[in-house]
């Protein structure tokens, strides 16, 4: 920990997605603000509030994704490779963040019914398990474990009592981990789908019981791979690769939505964590900076063996593209951009 070097700029990637404008935009007479160049990286929003002076604003990322782009492409681009060195032992995280109703849930999760609509979840499960039986001489261990952070407490999706907060502790071996916390072993696609469904339904059931708004809430999926080489060549050596795939709570400035008290409350920590998480990445990319301040938030502490060092991580910041999100779409840009920017 602590030591990180200009490869780390290498292993951080963030790229932009832009939904399509939805019925009730089209309904309401909507204009898109947003372009984008796939090929350039491109993004361009434009101002077209009917006071406004602002020029066009443009920023570049590594890769963005516009109205039109699929499933498939975005997988392929932001996480296979990810997950191919979970395959080979390293950690990774994909984090979808974003304004509420951009499209994270459909970026990480989308509906995993329909193949061309799933998300970068369920594609990683069934790359997974192509992987693991395609293999001959290693064997595999895959765990699955889900968990929710609100209000910086840490909760269990797995668990029968939802409602208990676990505790994040650190030792020698382990490094950080949640004490307590389920992790399934699961052996194929509809085993690990199904954790993921009674993780998402633990969820929701607890949020109605506890008067919660899980688009206020980071859920994280952690796929550990665990592999051991078979054979006379085989050293013995057990590696390990997590996959850590986070939907993070919504970024919207909670002041617009007329909140006060316990939920003014929740609002300032969840603005807090995602700065905190911000604030990570961009001392990761920036090779100058020698703290990482992984421990200002539950999320960062609790990821900080899969962001930087030996790990890849992306960012997909998610927009939408229509003129009434011009506040919101501007500020995801801008966080995105930060970390990015050296
Ligand atoms: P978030 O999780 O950020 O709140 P969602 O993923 O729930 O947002 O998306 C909001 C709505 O927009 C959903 O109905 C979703 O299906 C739709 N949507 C989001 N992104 C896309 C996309 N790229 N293409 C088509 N529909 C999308
Ligand atoms: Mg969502």
């Amino acid at each position: 920990m602590g030591q990180h070097s200009k490869a780390d700029a290498e292993c951080v990637r963030v790229v932009v997605r832009c939904r399509p404008l939805n019925e009730q935009e089209k309904a309401d007479g909507r204009t898109r603000i947003v372009d984008m160049d796939r090929k350039s990286g491109q993004v361009v929003l434009r101002n077209s509030k009917a006071d406004a002076t602002d020029p066009p604003k443009s920023f570049t990322f590594d890769s963005v994704f516009d109205w039109e782009s699929t499933q498939k492409e975005v997988y392929e681009s932001t996480a296979a490779g990810i997950v191919n060195s979970t395959l080979e032992g390293y950690n990774g995280t994909i984090f979808a963040y974003g304004q509420t109703g951009t499209g994270k849930t459909h970026t990480m999760e989308g509906y995993a019914a329909e193949p061309s609509q799933q998300g970068i979840i369920p594609q990683s499960f069934e790359h997974i398990f192509s992987a693991i039986e395609g293999s001959s001489n290693i064997q595999y261990l895959v765990r699955a474990s889900f968990l929710e952070i609100y209000n910086e407490e840490i909760r269990d999706l797995l668990s029968k009592s939802p409602k208990d907060k676990l505790e994040l502790k650190e030792s020698r071996d382990s490094g950080v981990y949640v004490k307590g916390l389920n992790a399934f072993v699961v052996k194929s696609v509809p085993e690990i789908r199904n954790v993921l469904e009674v993780g998402k339904k633990n969820r929701s059931v607890g949020a109605t019981l506890m008067n919660q708004d899980s688009s206020r809430s980071h859920s994280v999926f952690t796929i550990t791979i665990e592999t051991i080489e078979q054979g006379p060549a085989s050293d013995g050596h057990v590696r390990v690769g997590k996959l850590n795939l986070v939907d993070l709570a919504g970024s919207e400035r909670q002041s617009k939505t007329g909140a006060t008290g316990d939920r003014l409350k929740e609002a300032t920590k969840i603005n807090l964590s995602l700065s905190a998480l911000g604030n990570v990445i961009s001392a990761l990319v920036d090779s100058k900076s020698g703290h990482i301040p992984y421990r200002d938030s539950k999320l960062t502490r609790l990821l900080q063996d899969s962001l930087g060092g030996n790990t890849k991580t992306v960012m997909v910041a998610n927009v939408g593209p229509a003129d009434w999100n011009y506040d919101e779409t501007l500020s995801t840009l801008r966080y995105a951009n930060r970390a990015k920017n050296i």
